[in-house]
């Protein structure tokens, strides 16, 4: 099988999908809180400007995020919301400018970023060929999302975001079950699954169903992950040097940006290979197999605010994109 994706027809839909920093005011940067980790240097409470925001809302750090302990600001992707919030929501009036706007605006930003993350995988639904019966579904469901999406701030809040994403996740579920359908042999189930730290080193995981599971640090160098559904799953830490990505359904660029790889690693069409990825990773030996490894990190939170991997059972976190040049870049944050 091919990445028969029809991508070209899904870009301009995905435009307004990506993070436009330029036209933000640094919402993931405040909004959100995060908790002093690998990821984060830093306790910060949502609500709050992280120390680094400076003022005209670009990131002082944004050039050494890694090296300053923020990855989890080069993983984040808000899909978009960010600059929908802020231009659409809020018609341009930030919060520093009308304090009276920002509670608002902090609490509209995570809903909104619930509904572009359902957005992005809505398009990538409709450009799955084998997904066509269900395609005026999937057309009703982005235009109801879309939608929502134009509402004011109050209807926003209001939402019932987990019935929405329920409602949206069960018409992805049959869209990915058409499109592995037609991967000849067994498909492995391993939805929800723990695997952390997961000897996958090889392993013939296409078409799989790897939703929401968590391959947090598991080896999956070299495995076939053709055409595997990985909505939601956790990759971070995953090693997924000399993988073969392509064709998988419903990655994210943040779950990517999460996990480690290299020159070898093959990707799906639309992404991008992470910049921090260098040629020749490093992994572990490993057989066959997806047994869990004897010795296993422990099983980071992910709930809650900003993480550096994807949220369960929908899609990816994010980090900011580069503010001015690059604005548009997806995946990863750091505002310039
Ligand atoms: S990108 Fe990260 S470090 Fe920079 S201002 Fe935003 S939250 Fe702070």
């Amino acid at each position: 099988m091919s990445d028969e994706r029809e991508v070209l027809s899904i870009e301009p839909v995905r435009g307004d999908l990506r993070a436009d920093c330029a036209n933000c005011f640094g919402l993931c940067c405040v909004a959100l809180p995060f908790t002093a980790s690998a990821d984060f240097a830093v306790d910060k409470e949502a609500g709050r400007p992280c120390g680094n925001l400076q003022a005209d809302f670009r990131c002082g750090i944004h050039a050494n995020l890694r090296e300053r302990g923020y990855p989890g600001c080069t993983v984040f992707d808000c899909f978009g919301a960010g600059q929908k919030v802020s231009q659409v929501t809020f018609g341009g009036e930030d919060w520093r400018s009308a304090p009276g706007t920002a509670r608002p605006m902090f609490e509209v930003f995570p809903v909104m970023r619930q509904l572009h993350e359902l957005l992005w995988h809505l398009t990538e639904a409709l450009a799955l060929p084998a997904a066509r019966p269900l395609h005026g579904e999937l057309r009703r469901a982005l235009d109801d999302v879309e939608g929502r999406t134009r509402g004011d701030a109050a209807s926003l809040v209001g939402l019932d975001v987990p019935r929405l994403r329920q409602q949206v996740g069960e018409l992805l579920s049959r869209a990915s079950e058409l499109a592995r359908a037609e991967v000849p042999g067994r498909r492995r189930n391993h939805r929800g699954a723990d695997l952390i730290g997961g000897r996958l080193s090889g392993a013939d995981l296409r078409g799989a169903s790897l939703r929401g599971a968590y391959l947090i640090a598991a080896d999956l160098s070299g495995a076939d992950l053709r055409w595997a559904d990985l909505l939601g799953a956790d990759f971070r830490d995953a090693d997924l040097s000399g993988a073969d990505l392509t064709g998988s359904i419903f990655l994210t660029q943040s779950q990517l940006n999460a996990a480690r790889g290299d020159a070898a690693t093959r990707l799906p069409r639309g992404l991008d290979r992470p910049a921090h990825w260098a040629a020749g990773v490093a992994s572990a030996p490993a057989a066959d197999s997806d047994a869990s490894a004897g010795s296993r990190p422990a099983r980071p939170p992910r709930a809650g605010g900003r993480t550096a991997g994807g949220a369960r059972g929908g899609s990816g976190g994010g980090a900011r994109g580069a503010r001015g040049q690059g604005a548009a870049r997806r995946g990863s944050r750091g505002r310039r």
